[in-house]
């Protein structure tokens, strides 16, 4: 079983990338594709950089060049749930595309055309590992593993791990409004970023198993950029944390 891991940028899993034993390294239109071992699990891991375009056709080249099985997409997100704060987790059981309409043809909103599809299922096995994984990190290893200067710089003090729907589109989301209109359009929406949706159609495309988690790095709303900012460089402990016990537990 070999699992395709993706991230949008090089900041999101730094310390993962650093954990590969004896990683391949093949670059395909710039981006560099990491073969190897993590964790006892065969891999090939690869930023895509941001966006919807550029995560699909990083996806696209990760399933047909790399042959992998699974993918798995992480990264960091804007919080659309007003319960989440920086630092909590989302998986995702359903991905979108905000920005997708075509109703002019009278399709209803963020139904892609010819395919007919506006939500994308994420496979259930590895949404389930993946929460139980993500909870798991946060309860047991998240407390010793990053330090709590790092903790109380971000104001993080109990984390915690949501399931349901993420929502992508080519926008970074800072203000309230935008906020406001994805949550009324958009059921069981828990936040929103720039990839993980096309992600998803391309492997719903090819027929191959997909999940997603996000850490949450801002509340989407007009601090937002800001607040990325800072969270960026500490992101790669979050994702690498729920990776490492997925993982490990990974049949
Ligand atoms: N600062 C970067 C751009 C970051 S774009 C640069 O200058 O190059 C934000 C990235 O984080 C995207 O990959 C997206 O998936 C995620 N993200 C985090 N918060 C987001 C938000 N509020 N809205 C949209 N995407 C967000």
């Amino acid at each position: 079983m070999k699992l395709g891991i993706m991230c949008a940028m090089e900041e999101e899993m730094a310390l993962i990338k650093a954990d590969i034993v004896n990683p391949q390294i093949k670059t395909i239109a710039g981006r560099d594709f990491y073969s190897g071992t993590l964790y006892q699990q065969e891999v090939v891991l690869v930023i895509s950089r941001v966006g919807k375009v550029a995560a699909a056709s990083t996806a696209t080249t990760l399933i047909d060049c790399f042959k992998v099985d699974q993918v798995i997409f992480t990264g960091t997100a804007g919080a659309i749930d007003s319960v989440l704060n920086v630092g909590d987790l989302v998986v995702g059981d359903l991905t979108l595309q905000h920005d997708v309409d075509a109703m002019g043809f009278g399709y209803d909103r963020f139904l892609i055309p010819v395919i007919r599809k506006a939500y994308f299922e994420s496979n259930q096995a590895m949404t389930d590992l993946l929460f139980k994984s993500a909870s798991d990190y946060i309860k047991n290893t998240l407390p010793q593993e990053i330090p709590n200067s790092v903790l109380e710089k971000l104001g993080i003090k109990e984390p915690k791990v949501l399931l349901g729907t993420i929502a992508s589109g080519d926008q970074f989301i800072s203000n309230k409004e935008k906020k406001d209109w994805l949550e009324t359009h958009i059921k069981n929406l828990k936040c929103v970023e720039m990839e993980g949706a096309a992600v998803a159609q391309i492997c719903y495309e090819f027929n191959v198993p997909f999940a997603i988690f996000r850490v949450i790095s801002d509340s989407a709303s007009e601090t937002a950029t800001v607040d990325f900012d800072f969270f960026i460089q500490e992101a790669s402990h979050f994702t690498k944390g729920c990776l490492k016990t997925f993982l490990e537990n990974f049949a």
